[in-house]
């Protein structure tokens, strides 16, 4: 398997694995995964849900938003993952979801708490929110200022529109995007039975953060999604550990 053969392959699993985690929103929402040979990136095409892509549903879309390769028009936030790949590049992959929990919960405008294991995540501090839009991140500019807002963090909120993470590996970048959203299901669950009286101080935390999401445990994280995202019905290929990171 050539490394864009195996990063097309890449696409495909990271937006199955989020569907199987959740994260659908019809057929919006996407993965991104940077080409090897530095043309762009790897994303599906407009029109499909993400437990629907497949090799054939892919583009390259390039740096300056053309597609190279694939078939149809990008996906109007492109913009999204190109400029973060474009100010990170030790970035592989970016995830953009309109995960219920993640919209829900930033609608309270109340910090992200270390309540859980997930919400350790962010070491005791909360969660980057982009503020600028609620509306598509549809150009380069809007583009540059989400990518200003994450920063260096696992993922940011999107107040009034969903998600964005990031990673070194498209483990870590899809595997960010699903933990953000499970510790905004939790924060939620809590307040919605009561007042959050107990959870993490920054130091706990942070020493959480180390101990439960270090890259080999979001890399095992990952393949459990793959495994619980690959339908019974695919070629028996799809198992392969050549596929993984
Ligand atoms: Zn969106």
């Amino acid at each position: 398997m050539t490394p864009v053969e195996k990063a097309r392959r890449q696409a495909v699993l990271a937006s199955r694995a989020l569907a199987a985690s959740g994260q659908g929103d019809m057929i919006w929402g996407h993965a991104a995964v940077r080409d090897p040979e530095g043309r762009g990136i790897w994303i599906k095409a407009p029109g499909w849900g993400l437990e629907e892509v497949r090799d054939e549903r892919l583009q390259l879309v390039s740096f300056d938003g053309e597609v190279l390769a694939g078939s149809g028009t990008p996906h109007k936030e492109c913009p999204i993952h190109l400029e973060l790949l474009s100010a990170r590049s030790a970035l592989q992959c970016s995830v953009h979801t309109h995960a219920r929990a993640a919209v829900a919960f930033a609608s309270l405008g109340t910090p992200l708490l270390a309540v859980s294991h997930e919400g350790a995540l962010f070491g005791g501090e909360d969660v980057p929110r982009f503020r600028d839009t609620g509306s598509l991140i549809a150009s380069p500019e809007l583009g540059r200022r989400l990518a200003a807002a994450i920063g260096d963090a696992p993922a940011a909120l999107m107040p009034k529109h969903g998600l964005v993470a990031a990673g070194n590996t498209v483990g870590a970048a899809v595997m960010h995007a699903v933990l953000l959203e499970q510790a905004c299901r939790t924060q939620l669950d809590a307040m919605a039975a009561g007042h959050v009286t107990v959870h993490s101080d920054p130091a706990e935390a942070l020493a959480k953060r180390a101990l439960c999401w270090p890259p080999h445990q979001l890399e095992a994280g990952w393949r459990y999604l793959l495994r619980k995202s690959v339908g019974a019905g695919e070629p028996p290929d799809w198992k392969d550990e050549e596929y993984l990171p």
